[in-house]
């Protein structure tokens, strides 16, 4: 076994370009704001990242400009805005690398392409007495799903446990496939630990079992290449609004041949082929999953934000939050009573990016949510709590973390903020 996070997505990338910092901050006109009387200092990117000006600008502009309904009027502007709808599937296509833009369904985020699968997956493959495996890692939307559909087939859910470093235990994850085994889903990068999971490595342990992976790369679309042919999964899910784009639009990617026996999610307009009172038929791929107007501005946000990363460069964007990442576990580590969860591998160095741009801390007794309060008042966003990452919470046996995320447009300066920012705080207590 192999855990190497090189294998992960696509092989680590050769040296990148440096990013200009100035410039990337400039297209975000939110980080010029001051909050509480100081500079903001946005730390909370695996919530949600903040929006560049030219997605914004290409919202606007399709509502200003463009706006009607898309794929069912013979006018001019529904044309306009079906091209611009099937473009962005073509841009998701891209990022992702999948086969086809019959296999790019959009969603409304990362939560509702898992339920997709948890609910049609599920009716077509899964029967009373079969297993599913997930992990301790999961946040609670590759949780909740699962059980909802337990309501439909009395299938098990069986979870794949952490090492004490914060790593996927693969050897005790060998052991949970079955003959009943019908699915593995699992998240590429956890959201509270930072950890980057050796996805390819595991989606080949699944397949010598015949058995399909549905990898959650909401905390990896902003950070890491994706290639759903290199490493073979079944299907990836993603929200827009963390990798720069727009709320409320989202990706399911599966593999043509799933997605055919899947039985639709919704029932609506768009995704029929014939309606009677007696007998209805679906729509070809990816529409099948489409019930009702999408969010037809949102996908062309999303193409935007996908488009600029693409230009900045994933891999450049990966060395920087790569070495923002070091930096700051560096200097957090500096802070007497600092408790860092996951991140093992620093400060060595190493080529490979074996922890993503999220650090989830506590400090000495000081309570997440105080610390978290008190560095608002310093103008310092990072989010506290469970991070609906309740199970892991329960493994690493506390209630929750204070968590600082990084994204492409943060700097070193802003790290030694929230350093001071805890420093301060530690005086007060
Ligand atoms: N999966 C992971 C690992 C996440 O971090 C999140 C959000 O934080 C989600 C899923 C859910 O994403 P969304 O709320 O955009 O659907």
């Amino acid at each position: 076994m192999n855990n190497n996070n090189e294998l992960m997505f696509q092989p680590f990338p050769a040296p990148a370009k440096d990013i200009e910092i100035g410039k990337i901050r400039s297209d975000f006109p939110i980080l010029s704001r001051s909050v509480h009387g100081r500079p903001l200092v946005y730390l909370d990117n695996g919530a949600t990242t903040q929006k560049p000006r030219c997605v914004v600008d290409a919202m606007t502009d399709e509502y200003m400009n463009v706006n009607s309904n898309v794929h069912r009027g013979v006018h001019y502007l529904s044309q306009q805005a079906t091209e611009l709808h099937e473009q962005a599937r073509e841009t998701v296509r891209k990022f992702i690398n999948a086969r086809s833009t019959t296999e790019v369904v959009f969603t409304r985020g990362t939560t509702e392409s898992i339920n997709l699968v948890a609910s049609s997956f599920i009716q077509a493959f899964i029967n009373d007495g079969d297993e599913i495996i997930l992990t301790e890692m999961e946040h609670h939307s590759n949780i909740v799903p699962w059980q909802l559909a337990q309501a439909r087939r009395s299938f098990k859910i069986k979870v794949c446990p952490i090492t004490d470093e914060g790593r996927l235990d693969l050897e005790a994850l060998e052991q949970l496939f079955t003959s009943r085994t019908r699915l593995l889903s699992l998240t590429a990068v956890s959201n509270v630990l930072g950890t980057v999971n050796p996805v390819a490595d595991i989606i080949h342990i699944a397949h010598a079992h015949n058995v399909p992976v549905l990898v959650d790369a909401a905390q990896a679309a902003p950070h890491l290449s994706i290639d759903v042919q290199a490493i073979d999964c079944d299907f990836l899910a993603f929200s827009g609004h963390k990798v720069y784009g727009p709320t409320g639009i989202g990706v399911l990617y599966g593999k043509e041949h799933l997605l055919e026996k899947m039985p639709p999610y919704m029932g609506g307009g768009e995704m029929i082929g014939k309606v009677s009172f007696e007998h209805t038929t679906f729509n070809s791929l990816p529409f099948k999953f489409e019930a009702g107007t999408p969010d037809y501005v949102a996908t062309t946000g999303l193409a935007r934000a996908l488009e600029y990363v693409t230009a900045i460069g994933i891999p450049a964007i990966q060395a920087h939050e790569r070495d923002l990442t070091r930096y700051a576990v560096e200097r957090l580590r500096e802070i007497p009573g600092m408790r860092i969860f996951g991140h093992p591998s620093f400060p060595v160095q190493t080529e490979k990016c074996e922890d993503g741009a999220v650090i989830s801390f506590l400090v000495g007794k000081i309570h997440h949510l105080d610390l978290g309060t008190l560095l608002d008042q310093l103008g310092i966003a990072v989010r506290t709590g469970h991070h609906c990452a309740e199970p892991l919470m329960h493994r690493l046996g506390i209630e929750g973390t204070v968590r600082a995320s990084f994204a492409l447009y943060n700097t070193k300066e802003e790290v030694d903020a929230l350093v001071e920012g805890i420093d301060r705080v530690i005086k007060m207590f």
